[in-house]
Order: structure tokens, then C-alpha cells, then sequence
């Protein structure tokens, strides 16, 4: 198939550029690299061996777009593009709501012009918001987000729905990624946040190459185990197949997908597997909680089981092994 990925530059994206061309498919990268590195493009072609077509536009600008489905004819869109940091969309929802949501009504009107019927989106588990009981199944309540970026996820999920209602030979999947860790085997390709990082894991690597004094742990008192926050951390390289399963997958409609590993870990389970995974201390101090988050979050990984015959594979000893080797062989990223 041949498959356009809008935000193709990105830590997911990249990964799975990867995993769909080593499946036989054909990428097509459209990027405006507002968050993301050309680095990462030329370091998946390099390690695909090929080049991968790519187009420096801006999704929300239609126009633009449509000489990609002028030069292409596409069989499947998996769109990953879209502005992704909690915080910031605190302090700047209107531009989180701009963005994300127009560039998914320039996405959906561009493939019912196309005929373009597939689409494979990157949705979150933040859409279950102050969920009551884990492990989080598909058919749960979502809503109740505690910030504009994960009630844009929200809203894309219901625009979708509605687009698949309206046009019935569409073919949705909304895929809710739990927390992506991890980078590619090679070292070449791997996350790499804008400033200090928001995320547990792109922090501990960044105080284990000594970019960073100290992790704060936010809060020792939640009601798990040890106190610390418990998640559900999947390898990117999992993730990225998942995608691969979900595009191979022939739904009529809409169909949601959690992609995780159905296994929680806490902030300081996370950081001993780093530490003995990588013989590296990490410093760390207890600090107060971050506002918004939650203390637990896991999926029940089942139906991607059932349905896309997919689940995760590596273990979290790989997540922290390749999160390290990402991180210790590109200490500032992809700018080296
Ligand atoms: N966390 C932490 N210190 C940090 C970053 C994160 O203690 O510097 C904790 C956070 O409170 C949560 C877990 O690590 O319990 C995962 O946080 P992350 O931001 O990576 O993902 P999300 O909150 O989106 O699940």
C-alpha cells in the first residue's frame, strides 16, 4: 500500500516509516517539521536502504496538499500530525485546537476528494481522562480530559466517527497509544524533545548523559505500590508495527484500538530498570505531584490481540536499553 504519513518526521512516525517498509508498503512523508528534524528523514532512509518521498507542507494548508494526491495516489493516510505537549497546550489551547483540528478536516476533506478511504490515527489514552478503574478497555467512557491537548485528541476521535458515519465505505482505526518509550535498534532514530523534556523517559536519559542534575518524581503518595505514578510504557518499535496491523486491517467503519502492553510500572520501577539495564545511577528527589496527572493508567491490550493480531514484544529491559543507546549516541539529538 502506498501510505502517507502526515507529522512523518516524528519519534512514532519515523519508527514506523521503518516497520512499513519492511512490510512492503510505500511511505510518503509530509512534515512541516514545526516539532520534528529533516535529520530523521534522511537517517530512515538511510537505514531502509531507499529514499522516502517526502513533502516539506503544512497539513492544515489544503491547498498545498492536494499536489501529494496530484503526484501519489494513496491508499492510506496514517495521521500522526499534530502539536503534542500538555503543558504548552495549557497556556496555548487556541492554538492546539487550531492546529490539531484543522489539519484533520484538511486530512478528511482531501480523502473524500481523493477517494481515500482509510485512515489510521494517532489518538491517546489521555481521552479517558479520570478514568475510574484500569485497566482501560476500548468501550469505557472517555471525556473528562485534563488539558486542551488531550481534549483534542478527544474531539479528532469524534470528528472521525462522524466522517466514517457520513461516508460509509470509510475505514477508521483511532489507535490510543499508551506511553511510548524506547528508540530503533541501530541508534540512529530515536525521540528528541524540544528543550527539557515533559516525559519520564527522555528525562532519565538526559540525566544519565548529564544534560540534567536530577529527575523529580512527581509524588510519592498516589494510591499505588510504592506512591509513584503507574503507566503503561510500550516500545516506539511495537508501537510502529501496530500502526503496520492497523492499516493491514480491513475494518468497515470505525474501529478503537488501545496500543499498549497491558502492564503498569511505577516512575521508580522505571527508574531501577534504567539503572540495572544501563549500570547507570540516576539521581533523583521526591518532588510535589504534577498537576493533572493521574495515578494509574494501564490498557487491557486484548482487542488488539483479537483484532489486528498484534501485541507488544519487547520487553522493558529493551525500552531502557534502546531509550540509552538512542540517547548516549546522539546526546543533543538529531542537531548533533
Ligand atoms: N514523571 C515524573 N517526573 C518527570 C516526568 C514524569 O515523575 O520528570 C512521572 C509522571 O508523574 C507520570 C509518569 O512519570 O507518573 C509518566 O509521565 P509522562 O509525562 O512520561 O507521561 P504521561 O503523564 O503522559 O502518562
Amino acid at each position: 500500500m502506498k501510505i502517507l504519513l502526515t507529522g512523518g518526521a516524528g519519534y512514532i512516525a519515523s519508527h514506523t516509516c521503518i516497520e512499513l517498509v519492511k512490510s512492503g508498503h510505500t511511505p510518503i512523508i509530509v512534515d512541516n517539521f514545526y516539532n520534528s528534524q529533516k535529520e530523521a528523514i534522511s537517517r530512515v532512509e538511510e537505514l531502509c536502504g531507499q529514499s522516502i518521498p517526502f513533502y516539506e507542507i503544512d497539513v492544515c494548508d489544503k491547498e498545498a496538499m492536494s499536489v501529494i494526491f496530484k503526484e501519489h495516489t494513496i491508499d492510506a493516510i496514517i495521521h500522526f500530525a499534530g502539536y503534542k505537549a500538555v503543558g504548552e497546550s495549557v497556556a496555548k489551547p487556541l492554538a492546539y485546537y487550531k492546529n490539531n483540528i484543522d489539519s484533520t478536516i484538511s486530512v478528511c476533506e482531501l480523502m473524500k476528494e481523493n477517494g481515500v478511504t482509510k485512515i489510521v490515527f494517532s489518538s491517546s489514552a489521555t481521552v479517558y481522562g479520570l478514568a475510574e478503574k484500569v485497566p482501560l478497555k476500548e468501550d469505557m467512557p472517555t471525556g473528562g480530559c485534563t488539558n486542551p491537548y488531550g481534549w483534542t485528541k478527544y474531539m479528532i476521535e469524534q470528528i472521525l466517527t462522524d466522517f466514517a458515519n457520513a461516508n460509509k465505505e470509510m475505514n477508521v482505526v483511532l489507535l490510543r497509544y499508551f506511553n511510548p518509550v524506547g528508540a530503533h535498534e541501530s541508534g540512529r532514530i530515536g525521540e528528541d524533545p524540544v528543550g527539557i523534556p515533559n516525559n519520564l523517559m527522555p528525562y532519565i536519559c538526559q540525566v544519565a548523559v548529564g544534560k540534567l542534575k536530577q529527575l523529580a518524581i512527581f509524588g510519592d503518595d498516589y494510591p499505588t505500590p510504592d506512591g509513584t505514578g503507574v503507566r503503561d510504557y510500550i516500545h516506539v518499535v511495537d508501537l510502529a508495527l501496530g500502526h503496520v496491523a492497523a492499516c493491514e486491517f480491513d475494518c468497515k467503519g470505525v474501529e478503537v484500538i488501545n496500543l499498549g502492553t497491558g502492564v503498569g510500572y511505577s516512575v521508580l520501577d522505571m527508574v531501577k530498570a534504567f539503572e540495572e539495564a544501563n549500570g547507570i545511577k540516576i539521581n533523583y528527589t521526591i518532588a510535589p505531584r504534577r498537576p493533572g496527572d493521574i495515578a494509574t493508567c494501564y490498557s487491557d491490550a486484548t482487542k488488539a490481540k483479537k483484532l489486528l493480531h498484534w501485541e507488544a514484544k519487547h520487553t522493558l529491559v529493551d525500552m531502557c536499553k534502546d531509550s540509552w543507546n538512542w540517547q548516549k549516541n546522539n546526546p543533543k539529538g538529531y542537531n548533533k
